[in-house]
């Protein structure tokens, strides 16, 4: 399947849900591309896995903002192949750098740098650590097998909205609960 194919599909995919993120993250290594890039020589020529390009066009398309969340400890090597890939531009942020934590502090990062809120943010990983410490943060995160697919779209993007959908009914829920006691607080002014 080629990019506009993938690219269209994605679109489809991204028309059918009514909420959606407003910022996408992308681990590299094993998520958009196939290997560690900490092994690879920065002359070769990278490929991406089949999906990866039509997404994240689709992704822009439908004016979606896009970052990166790496640990890769060859940040010129992931950088490089970025550049190569002819995909830089995508990027709103590229936070890659090695680091103890799962990720929380580059999506502190990406937070700071984009305003977005952690709620707003749909995150694509293929390690569990990454995925588990993430979700502790209130961002919606998706484990995939074998590279970021439109499988693994349709499923970031169910998630993110019964996520989305069940904290606006919890907020509704606080709000019914204190509209019927507006005079809690004046409850005493009668005596
Ligand atoms: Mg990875």
């Amino acid at each position: 399947m080629g990019d506009e194919t993938v690219k269209a599909q994605a679109l489809q995919i991204l028309g059918v849900f009514q909420v959606l993120p407003r910022l996408v993250v992308f681990d590299l290594d094993y998520t958009l591309w196939p290997f560690f890039c900490e092994c690879r020589s920065k002359r070769e020529m990278p490929s991406l896995y089949p999906h990866a390009k039509g997404i994240l066009y689709a992704l822009k398309d439908k004016g979606i903002d896009i970052a990166i969340a790496s640990r890769s400890p060859t940040p010129d090597i992931a950088k490089t192949f970025i550049d190569k890939l002819s995909i830089k531009s995508v990027f709103i942020a590229q936070e890659i750098f090695s680091s103890w934590s799962h990720k929380t502090d580059h999506f502190q990062k990406i937070h700071s740098r984009t305003g977005v809120p952690f709620n707003s943010m749909l995150f694509f990983d293929d390690e569990n650590r990454n995925i588990q410490a993430v979700t502790k943060m209130g961002v919606t995160s998706i484990l995939v097998n074998d590279g970021v697919n439109l499988g693994a779209l349709r499923e970031g993007l169910t998630k993110f909205s019964e996520n989305w959908n069940a904290s606006e009914k919890n907020k509704q829920k606080w709000r019914t609960k204190f509209s019927k006691n507006p005079n809690t607080s004046g409850k005493d002014s009668q005596e």
